[in-house]
């Protein structure tokens, strides 16, 4: 292992931010796999299996049992670990402009297609190394103006030329579930299955740019504009996981997920080993679209009644909110059949505060399907 230390832009004077990769393995197989932790800097059960990996990647890499280069970042975002308002940490929101650490990555699609418009051939592996050395070239050409974007750039320069990108978060109170492009259900169906995952949310382009899209609609735009022209392979598979709550951070959890990650690695051909036979996938992939949204439509105490990766059914009573004053009740219902994934963690509620979610098969929003 070697580890790379990536100054960035500093904030203000006398404060610096670094990024450290490490970096396992070598080049030589022509593969190269992408685990990035704690982009949200809040989220800390990610940064404990990022660890755990680092441990174990050290000592495959020791046996020569490494068919892959393995970039590793396990404290994706210095910037918001260093936040704290009132003793409470923030890393979801960059303080200084209140923009979501994981939303509003560049999306180049557009740049690149120009750029490589006259390279491109019949060959559909050499255009995507073609595009790859065009979107790192623009990527280098940016110049960042705020430590947010150096930060976004940089992230994005370390896993560009990934084949397989994770990117590990977690919710507020949540069961493991995962996010990831429809095109990519595919390859990442054997990751949720031995993360035990209890929902897959598919989406081609969710509005939010997150870490995860900028790299897997990149690819599906480009591939969209030059497949009747110009075969592209596949570029990689991004996927978002996350690590149940917020809270759920031990060794135990850790463990079990970082051992999945390499049964997955394991599976693709990465680590030298026996693979292991795929479990059952807990809960069937669905659109990201599909999934309810509840919203609190009163202010009150709130009760939950489901607990995260429960099954639930359409007409089930989801959240109960008393009014403070009087004790009135209401009752929120689930319209969907599906598994609740994630719910908010606090306990009173504002009228149009966000509550929860229930994955669903049927498309039900569309436009921005992301949170804030
Ligand atoms: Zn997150």
């Amino acid at each position: 292992m070697h580890s790379a230390k990536h100054r960035l832009l500093a904030a203000s004077d006398g404060t610096a931010h670094q990024l450290v990769s490490h970096h396992f393995g070598d080049q030589t197989y022509g593969k190269k796999i992408y685990i990035q932790a704690g982009l949200h800097a809040d989220e800390i059960p990610g940064m404990l299996v990022a660890l755990t990996l680092q441990e174990e990647l050290q000592q495959l890499e020791k046996e020569g049992r490494l068919r892959c280069e393995v970039v590793l970042v396990s404290t994706a975002n210095p910037i918001g670990l260093a936040q704290v308002v009132l003793g409470y940490p923030i890393g979801r929101f960059d303080l200084a402009s209140g923009r979501n650490f994981n939303r509003g990555f560049p999306l180049l699609a557009g740049k690149i297609a120009e750029a490589v418009e006259g390279e491109l051939g019949g060959d559909a592996k050499k255009n995507v190394a073609t595009i790859r050395r065009a979107w790192r070239d623009l990527l280098l050409a940016q110049q960042p103006r705020q430590t947010f974007d150096d930060l976004q750039r940089a992230l994005m320069l370390l896993s560009l030329d990934a084949d397989i990108i994770l990117d590990l978060h977690c919710s507020r109170e949540a069961a493991l579930h995962l996010y990831t492009g429809e095109a990519l259900w595919q390859q990442a169906e054997p990751l949720a299955r031995y993360l035990g995952a209890s929902a897959s949310l598919l989406a081609v382009d969710s509005g939010g740019q997150s870490f995860d899209e900028a790299h897997s609609f990149t690819w599906w735009q480009l591939q969209q504009r030059f497949n009747e022209r110009f075969p592209i392979a596949h570029g990689s598979t991004a996927i978002t996981v996350e690590h149940r709550g917020q809270r759920d951070v031990n060794d135990e959890l850790a463990r079990k997920d970082a051992a999945a990650i390499l049964d997955y690695l394991t599976w693709y051909g990465a680590i030298e080993a026996q693979v292991k036979p795929l479990p059952p996938l807990a809960y069937p992939a669905t659109p990201l679209a599909g999934s309810e949204q509840f919203y609190a439509p009163v202010t009150g105490i709130l009760l939950h009644c489901v607990e995260p990766g429960a099954r639930v059914s359409a007409g089930q009573q989801m959240f109960v909110i008393v009014d403070t004053t009087d004790g009135t009740r209401t009752a929120i219902c689930s319209r969907t059949a599906g598994i609740l994934y994630m719910r908010r963690d606090v306990r009173y509620v504002r009228q149009g505060d966000p509550l929860g979610r229930v994955s669903g098969e049927e498309v039900i929003r569309s436009g921005y399907l992301l949170s804030a």
